[in-house]
């Protein structure tokens, strides 16, 4: 059969398993569709980076001699949904099957599955670009008691072999996590990212973004992400020589000015499939083997995508449709007005989201302890908090958004990206960041006028799910200190959060019909 194979906005890879082996007269469609453009309001510059990106692709495909059909946004044909526009191309073009890699939500995954044995099927292939697919995690989950990121990395690395020494790890040790938590030195400096150029095409895509998208949330003057393969190489050497040497020991560090630190910025080119995680793993490794970066730092980053990328994809592809549901701790309030303005006093939430806003990008750090821990101490519903982080972040995909903000930040999922809440008051803040300097509030006080709003609000979440959190043995010890403290402040320190969460103004969810 002669296909139409449909290479989605995330499958931006020379060596996706669809464009394999093609037989002659298929033709290869990328298409710009309206509707996954609104779902949820995406980030102008997330929204540019995805259809420059996909424009620079279908150029280069083009120039290895495929027949390409581009279906951009405003062509007056474009049926402006996935699954119609591609049946629209395939019956155009005469073909016999709509071939497609597994796409990266299982809402699509879903409604492409149903068409399998339609007139004209569709027919659905793996995505080996991935070091585990979801049947491998599928496999190694199977009868366990319970599921832990530091065993599913273990098995990961020795499969891989990539920082192995035989049978041991590089160094003796798996974890070097316990050298990856300074918070910033007096004075820092850190590497600059690099520029890209903008050409025609990019130019193109930022108008027509400014004109359908301009009202969403974020900035798109300053936008400056990579949109070919090449631009991502770019970005993975200056990491690898400016970032990576102090990446893991500021890893956890959070400052006020300073948005990117010694973080990579390459999630959404990995995302897109400009680059694979095995390159830039391998390539990791290399500085590590070669004594240009030590290994707490090769160590560090290795975890996150070979260990922890592939744990949230596995968790994803194998509890959905079940695991959107989740809300373990019964959360029920909308998202905070300031998510989407920055107008707050908190300092840090403040910063974390106006540099969301910015550059479309904010460091897990800032997505964890910052925007995630303020969500969870005020109750905020997965939905609302899991709308907002899939709609501003660069990188944001459902498959890898979902279990980090649903699972790792709102413990919705019952603990099954995590053992315990990442709750934090205001003391973890001022460690790990020069924030509390610049912030009206101050973290050491947990009642009165300048108390910092997240230590009563950190107390009051522990006292309301104490059901639910006191039995966590690795929650004992917090639960200790508040049972020793006296029923008078206990009652002040509550009225002290339940004060503040009365003034707290909240946004409407963004409903649409393809979410939920
Ligand atoms: P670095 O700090 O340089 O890390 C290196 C790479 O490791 C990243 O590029 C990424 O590919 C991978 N990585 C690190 N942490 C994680 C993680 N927890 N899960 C999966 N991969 C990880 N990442 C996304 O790619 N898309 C998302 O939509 C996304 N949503 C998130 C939502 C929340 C609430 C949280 C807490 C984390 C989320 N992350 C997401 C994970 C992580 O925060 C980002 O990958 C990271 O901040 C991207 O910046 P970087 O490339 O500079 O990362």
């Amino acid at each position: 059969p002669v296909p139409l194979v449909l290479v989605l906005g995330d499958q931006l890879s020379h060596d996706l398993a669809s464009l394999a082996a093609l037989p002659d007269g298929s033709v290869v469609a990328l298409c710009e569709v309206a509707a996954e453009g609104r779902y949820v309001p995406h980030h102008p510059q997330k929204i540019a980076m995805m259809l420059s990106a996909m424009r620079h692709f279908a150029e280069e495909l083009r120039e290895q001699g495929l027949r390409v059909h581009y279906s951009a946004l405003d062509d007056p044909d474009n049926t402006q949904a996935l699954i119609p526009e591609a049946e629209r191309l395939a019956t155009l073009y005469g073909c016999d099957e709509i071939r497609v890699v597994r796409p990266g939500e299982w809402r699509l995954w879903q409604a492409m599955g149903e068409r399998e044995t339609a007139p004209l099927p569709w027919r659905l292939i793996e995505d080996d670009r991935f070091y585990t697919t979801p049947d491998d995690f599928a496999a190694w989950a199977a009868g366990r008691k319970s599921l832990r990121l530091e065993h599913f990395y273990r098995e990961q690395r020795r499969r891989s072999g990539l920082l192995m020494e035989g049978s041991s790890p590089a160094g003796g040790q798996w974890n070097y996590d316990h050298d990856n938590r300074e918070p910033l030195p007096a004075s820092p400096t850190f590497p600059d990212p690099p520029r890209h150029g903008r050409d025609a095409t990019t130019e193109a895509v930022l108008a027509l973004v400014e004109e359908h998208f301009g009202d969403h949330f974020g900035r798109l003057d300053v936008y400056d992400w990579p949109v070919t393969r090449r631009q991502a190489r770019v970005d993975l050497h200056h990491f690898l020589r400016h970032g990576l040497p102090d990446f893991g020991r500021y890893q956890d560090a959070i400052s006020d000015d300073a948005p990117f630190l010694f973080h990579s910025r390459l999630s959404a080119a990995l995302n897109l499939g400009l680059l694979s995680p095995r390159e830039v793993c391998e390539a990791v490794e290399r500085e590590y083997l070669e004594g240009r970066a030590p290994l707490n730092s090769a160590e560090g980053f290795i975890r996150q995508v070979l260990g922890w990328r592939e744990y949230v994809r596995g968790l994803y592809w194998t509890r959905m449709p079940d695991y959107k549901r989740g809300n373990a701790l019964k959360a029920t309030r909308g998202l905070p007005a300031c998510y989407w303005t920055g107008d707050t006093e908190l300092r840090c939430l403040q910063r974390a989201i106006e540099m969301t806003r910015d550059h479309a990008y904010a460091h897990h750090i800032q997505r964890l302890m910052v925007t995630g821990n303020f969500a969870l101490l005020c109750g905020v519903a997965p939905e609302a908090l899991c709308d907002w982080y899939l709609a501003v972040y660069v990188d944001a995909c459902e498959w890898v958004e979902l279990p980090n903000t649903l699972g790792m930040v709102l413990h919705a999922d019952g603990g099954l990206m995590g053992s315990k809440p990442y709750c934090a008051s205001g003391k973890y803040i001022d460690r790990m960041s020069d924030h509390c300097r610049h912030c009206r509030f101050d973290p050491k006080r947990v009642t009165g006028e300048d108390a910092c709003p997240l230590n009563s609000l950190y107390w009051h979440f522990l006292e309301r799910h104490a059901d639910a959190l006191s039995g966590n043995p690795r929650m004992k010890l917090i639960y200790g200190s508040l049972s020793r403290m006296g029923d008078e402040k206990r009652q002040a320190m509550r009225e002290q959060a339940e004060t503040f969460l009365a003034g707290l103004e909240s946004t409407p969810a963004w409903h649409d019909d393809g979410r939920g």
